[in-house]
């Protein structure tokens, strides 16, 4: 049996006692007991709230160097990208100006859709056919010369004095001159030691009907149906044949009908497409048509330069028969 606690309280005049019954005793221990517990349980749960904190704190420094890094690399990127437009704007502005040459229309032109390589395979075609058309119709001066001496067209003739139909261009210039063949074709003519008309003659005969004419010369440097090219030397500038000086009577027939020579002269590869106003009378789509054709054996040699996913040349020639 447990005894009731007595518990004194002394003050200066008095003392006084109270007794605390055993139940009492027993409420107040399991008091203290659970605010024990309640101390301990609150501490653990600070101590592990502090170290969570600690985790997070070394995460969050982790997130924040990571994220320093991933911007550098963004910042270096950037300046790469710069770096590879400015060199991609260069690259496309020289194509584009290379495509303006080679005749490609402004509406031809687009360059983001269409693959670098069919682009390039557009102007390589362009140039190919364009070169074709200077080596094979007649284009350039035949010769050096001081000047024009005589227009084509209607005239009095130099020694008969009748006005008469001049069938080329007089280009003056000194005996011995050497001459040029101004396209690629067969010696159609080659007349020597002749002194009437038009004296010592070459008639070259070239594709698409066109045949050129060099007359009044000193002397003849090719034979009959020899091949010569664009620029070769056929003779050289005299005075034979019904002639008053020295100088160069050059003609341009096509389908054995004379045409003035001098759009001829005149014409190249900078202002290719003029002449096809100045003599807009000649079929120069058929031309063209013809000479694509005749460039398709050409292709397996272009795709070997542009290797790849290459267009066609059949697919790019549908373009080039509508520009002249
Ligand atoms: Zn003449």
């Amino acid at each position: 049996m447990i005894h009731p606690l007595l518990v004194t309280i002394t003050t200066r005049q008095s003392a006084r006692q109270f007794k605390l019954r055993s139940w009492l005793l027993w409420v107040l221990l399991g008091c203290w007991m659970i605010t024990i517990g309640l101390v301990y349980s609150y501490q653990q749960q600070l101590q592990q709230a502090q170290q969570a904190l600690t985790l997070s704190q070394h995460e969050f420094d982790q997130s924040l160097n990571s994220i320093r890094e991933l911007r550098e690399a963004e910042q270096q990127l950037f300046t790469q990208l710069d770096s590879q437009y400015d060199r991609w704007r260069h690259f496309d502005n020289r194509l584009q100006g290379v495509e303006v040459l080679a005749g490609l229309s402004e509406v031809d032109i687009t360059p983001i859709p269409t693959p670098y390589q069919g682009r390039l395979a557009q102007v390589q075609h362009k140039i190919q056919l364009r070169q074709q058309m200077l080596t094979k119709i007649p284009n350039g001066n035949p010769m050096e010369y001081r000047r024009v001496s005589s227009q084509f067209g209607s005239r009095k003739h130099p020694i008969s004095f009748k006005r008469h139909r001049h069938t080329g261009v007089d280009l003056r210039a000194d005996k011995g001159q050497p001459i040029y063949a101004t396209a690629d074709g067969y010696v159609q003519q080659a007349r020597d030691n002749y002194d009437r008309g038009y004296g010592n003659m070459v008639t070259l005969s070239h594709q698409m009907g066109f045949d050129t004419r060099y007359a009044h010369m000193n002397s003849v440097a090719v034979k009959y149906g020899q091949f010569v090219r664009k620029g070769e030397l056929v003779g050289y500038c005299g005075n034979s044949g019904d002639s008053t000086a020295s100088h160069l009577h050059y003609e341009v027939r096509f389908l054995g009908n004379a045409i003035d020579p001098k759009p001829f002269m005149s014409w190249n590869l900078a202002n290719y497409e003029q002449i096809f106003e100045t003599v807009g009378t000649l079929p120069w789509d058929s031309f063209q048509a013809e000479l694509t054709q005749q460039l398709q054996p050409l292709e397996p040699q272009l795709s070997q330069q542009v290797p790849s996913s290459m267009v066609p040349l059949s697919s790019v020639a549908t373009f080039t028969s509508t520009g002249k």
